[in-house]
């Protein structure tokens, strides 16, 4: 049943063996957490429409404000590569009793690629809430936006 809901347009629900390996994949990432300044290790795992996976962690700086989190890392490797079209992504942490949220920033990265993509929140258990870019950035603001009418400044040169 997951399976034929996984072939509409590449999303739904993915099957309990891919998340199983993203999740996998994630933590895996997360073992190369650069966090020497908060000891809060984050790994991701991103899987593209086309079935590619990147990973990435988070990355942390002396000059602390210059951090990069795990989610924004994965997504910048993968646009980097040329991907830019996302079917889910994976993140994982060390909290035990709380699904790892991204913060609003990834949220808004993640958001940059479209609406209707899955973001997993995960616990160490290995469970997970499954969430669109949507529910976690409701009313939100992206790139169609800047393509709307808008009121013309008389000044305008
Ligand atoms: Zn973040």
């Amino acid at each position: 049943m997951t399976h034929n809901m996984e072939r509409v347009n590449g999303l739904g629900a993915l099957t309990e063996d891919r998340l199983k390996m993203l999740i996998r994949e994630a933590n895996a990432a997360k073992a190369q957490a650069y966090s020497p300044y908060s000891h809060f290790r984050v790994g991701s795992a991103l899987l593209t429409r086309d079935n590619r996976i990147f990973t990435g962690c988070n990355v942390e700086n002396a000059c602390y404000n210059l951090g990069q989190c795990a989610e924004r890392n994965t997504i910048a490797k993968a646009v980097s590569e040329g991907y830019k079209s996302f079917r889910a992504i994976v993140i994982s942490s060390d909290l035990s009793e709380k699904f790892i949220s991204p913060c609003g920033g990834c949220r808004q990265f993640m958001r940059e690629f479209g609406l209707d993509w899955e973001v997993y929140l995960t616990k160490t258990d290995g469970s997970s809430l499954r969430m669109t870019v949507a529910e976690l950035l409701p009313v939100s603001f992206g790139p169609e936006d800047l393509a709307m009418k808008k009121l013309t400044l008389q000044n305008d040169s």
